[in-house]
């Protein structure tokens, strides 16, 4: 609970019309894209970077927790109130401050929308390659915060990838700079790379400056569908193991197909039990190229059907079982669950049989979507949080899902982060010292503990 005064406080930094208490409101912000819910006590919306310091210096000074959030996208927990306190909300800071054709890269602040920033950067054929698949409304800042992928990753990697620096500001109100627009920067500690992925538990991100690439003229799109789950898991290794480097390498599982198809998203070949969805990008002659490779490639190892689109309308609608695949998913049961293990890329075609098995062995109805390009899976497990027997089963399954990926060499989270999702298997992943160094780190940062003090650690 926050007191009175300690309210009217925060009311004279932002104004009251931008804090807010009423029911409505803690309810709009009790949730994010993970399930469970917690009561924030407020939730406030500043709208500069000196009225963020001003909040943190209050809630600093009274131990009150903050939870930095963008769009509350994430699927991890790690936006929620898990343990009280007040979200700050960045949508009123989401302007695009530069861009620097010249220097290759773009300025903006934290409530930036990922789609929007794409759109603007596109008017000078630059581009900026992190495309999460919830591009049209997750914020720069929680990108940054959960060190965000998508399917592009596979060629171009991620939002760390892309960071060049930070203006931050500390839990003690104080403001740091790090990193800049050089491309090159081996002064100190590498903080601009802690800040990224550190799911608001060490600062409160005001600026962001990230680079740009130029705008690929071409691309050619590709869907392969195969009547062997584990044929299309192998071509996925075999392609990127061939030397080509596919923008996207997607897969959709005959599980997910059924449910597209039921949702009216698109009508499959029975015999299909995965599809690929393939990108190239570059400049036309070498994309054609690569696009005729990858047709062959995928016939000589089993494809049933491949279509390669001509026109970009055809290469939209290519991606159309791609897009819909969350939406359709999600309308099966109360809820959906989307799991996010990442195995070495070699290790794709076991790590899919042992999800397939699991399903079978704990009755349970998961499908595979997968950045499969980069090992990144996410098997999305439909169920309703209503049935604890079903729930119990289901942490069973995930105990030995995360068991095995960490025993091939993979970790618990490819892009969507660890949030309260995945805390309890920490331990799985790293050792004990490891862990340790993650505190002193939170505690340098954080002495107080007042940044998101729920999420992983
Ligand atoms: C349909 C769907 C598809 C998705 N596809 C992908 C995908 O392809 N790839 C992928 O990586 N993720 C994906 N996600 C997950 C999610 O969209 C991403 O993790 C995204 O980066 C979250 O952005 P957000 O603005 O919603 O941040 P939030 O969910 O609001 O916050 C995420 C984290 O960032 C912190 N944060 C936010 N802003 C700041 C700031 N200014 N300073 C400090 N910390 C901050 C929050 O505290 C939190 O820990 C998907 C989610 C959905 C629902």
């Amino acid at each position: 609970m926050i007191s009175t005064s300690v309210a009217d406080e925060f009311r004279s930094i932002v104004g009251d019309a931008w804090f807010l208490d009423t029911p409505e409101d803690l309810a709009t912000y009790s949730y994010d894209g993970f399930l469970p819910e917690f009561m924030p006590d407020a939730i406030i919306v500043p709208g500069s970077r000196d009225e963020i310091s001003s909040i943190l210096r209050v809630a600093n000074r009274e131990k009150i927790n903050i939870i930095p959030r963008g769009a509350g996208t994430n699927i991890c927990g790690s936006s929620v109130a898990r343990k009280g306190g007040i979200i700050i909300a960045f949508h009123r800071l989401n302007k695009i401050l530069e861009i620097e054709p010249e220097n290759m890269c773009t300025v903006v602040q934290p409530g930036v929308v990922n789609a929007d920033l794409q759109k603007e950067v596109a008017q000078y054929s630059l581009m900026y390659p992190p495309d999460p698949a919830s591009l049209f409304v997750s914020t720069i800042g929680g990108n940054v915060a959960l060190n965000a992928g998508g399917p592009r990753g596979v060629k171009y990697g991620v939002t760390r990838d892309y960071l060049l620096g930070l203006e931050v500001v500390l839990p003690s109100g104080e403001v740091i700079k790090t990193g800049g627009k050089v491309l090159k920067s081996v002064s100190g500690y590498d903080l601009t790379r802690l800040m990224c992925g550190s799911e608001g538990t060490l600062g409160i991100m005001t600026e962001i400056t990230v680079r740009l690439v130029p705008l690929p003229p071409a691309k050619a799109t590709l869907q392969a569908m195969f009547s062997d789950l584990d044929d299309a898991a192998k071509t996925v290794s075999a392609i990127i193991g061939s030397g080509i480097v596919p923008t996207t390498l997607e897969l959709i599982d005959r599980v997910v197909l059924d449910v597209i198809a039921n949702f009216g998203g698109a009508k499959f070949s029975k015999e299909a039990e995965a599809l690929l969805l393939i990108e190239v990008d570059g400049e036309a002659s070498s994309v054609e190229g690569q696009g005729e490779k990858i047709e062959r490639f995928c016939k000589e190892r089993g494809a049933i059907e491949v279509e390669r689109a001509s026109t970009p309308e055809e290469a939209d609608s290519l991606w159309q079982a791609r897009r819909t695949a969350f939406g359709a998913v999600a309308s099966v049961r109360p809820n959906c669950i989307v799991e996010d293990a990442t195995v070495p890329v070699k290790r794709l075609s076991e790590i899919i049989r042992k999800i397939v098995e699991l399903a079978d062995k704990y009755h349970l109805r998961i499908g595979v979507l997968a950045h499969a390009g980069d090992g990144n899976l996410h098997p999305l497990i439909m169920t309703d949080l209503k049935d604890k027997e079903e729930m119990a089963r289901i942490d069973k399954a995930l105990d030995e899902l995360y068991e095995v990926t960490i025993a091939m060499g993979g970790t618990l989270s490819g892009e969507h982060g660890i949030g309260i999702a995945k805390d309890r298997f920490m331990s799985l992943e790293f050792s004990e010292s490891a862990i340790d160094i993650m505190r002193g780190i939170k505690k340098v940062f954080d002495p107080n503990n007042i940044l998101n003090p729920g999420s992983f650690l």
